[in-house]
């Protein structure tokens, strides 16, 4: 790819970071917005999030960083790495032996870089426990690269362990995949809580940036009645893009491509640079889901 004149290289020779983010050079102070996306339950959709609304925004010029913070590494392996490369990675990072700014990796896309993760990241919760502030971990090292990003997609483990409080500690804004089925609401109330408790104790201005209907089938009844629920519970939150069903998104990981590499024409990809359109307008005009506090009484 082209690294353009903002790119330093790093200690490992494979690093390369940008210079100052769009709005960074606009403004000269502002950082870009972290979003952790999460949901403790699994297959709803937070990589395939993570990683088709990462690209879409770097098509869109905005600089991307995306972190994979779970020990599976599908996202890392969603972008054509694998999660076993002898390569520093966000684990190094947690446990305090690597700058951030030393793990990233370019991708094939120009403006979107990668946090590899590496299975030693399953450790990290253990390894964590006795660590002073162990759930600023993440948090510190992100702040230092945050001005060189437009956004940062912080892609979590299914569990709201200590890898997923560090996401939301160092996060300003939480996206939550919602698979429309059946059981799209259990759990939620944990996931709420946990997210009062981070709110409460470790970062008062985490926010909920929006929640993302995925995986949803118009034909079916079923998703029509579990999307009239979800908007019913998060109300304005949810976004008006939905993300469908779609085997080409399912696919493209196995390439190692975002979808607007594999099949840009696609529904998936139509969907996430639809939903990356709207992320950046609630950013531009300030009016982002992110200015609401959870839902009451969950
Ligand atoms: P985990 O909790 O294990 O980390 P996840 O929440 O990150 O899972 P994904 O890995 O993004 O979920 O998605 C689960 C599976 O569903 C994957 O095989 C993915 O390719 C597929 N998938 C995700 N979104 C869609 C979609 N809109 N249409 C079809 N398949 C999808
Ligand atoms: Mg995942």
């Amino acid at each position: 790819m082209s690294t353009g004149g903002g790119h330093a290289p790093g200690r490992h020779g494979l690093v390369c970071y940008p210079a100052a983010s769009s709005r960074e050079r606009g403004t000269g102070d502002s950082v870009g917005r972290i979003i952790a996306v999460a949901n403790q339950k699994g297959g709803v959709g937070k990589t395939t999030t993570a990683l088709n609304l990462g690209a879409s925004l770097a098509v869109a010029e905005r600089r991307v960083l995306v972190v994979d913070a779970d020990p599976q590494g599908n996202l890392t392996s969603g972008l054509g790495r694998k999660a076993r490369e002898p390569r520093p990675s966000v684990y190094d990072v947690i446990v305090g032996e690597q700058p951030l700014e030393d793990v990233l990796l370019a991708t094939d896309l120009e403006h979107l870089w990668l946090a590899p993760s590496d299975r030693n990241l399953t450790g990290a919760e253990v390894e964590l426990v006795p660590v002073e502030r162990r759930e600023f971990r993440l948090r510190e090292p992100l702040a230092r690269v945050a001005s060189r990003f437009d956004y940062v997609l912080i892609d979590c483990p299914p569990s709201l362990g200590l890898l997923t409080v560090n996401a939301l500690v160092a996060a300003a804004g939480i996206l939550v995949p919602l698979q429309c089925e059946y059981f799209a609401l259990e759990g939620i109330s944990e996931l709420v809580s946990t997210l009062r408790r981070v709110q409460r104790s470790l970062n008062p201005s985490l926010e909920i940036e929006g929640v993302l209907l995925t995986m949803v089938d118009e034909r079916t009844n079923l998703t029509q009645q579990v999307a009239g629920e979800i908007r019913g519970y998060f109300k304005e939150k949810v976004y008006r893009t939905s993300i469908p069903r779609s085997i080409r998104l399912g696919e493209a990981p196995s390439f190692g491509k975002p979808i607007v590499l594999y099949d840009i024409r696609s529904k998936g990809a139509e969907a996430y640079l639809e939903l990356a359109r709207e992320v950046m307008s609630h950013e531009e005009k300030g009016t982002g889901q992110g200015a609401q506090r959870p839902p009451a009484g969950s």
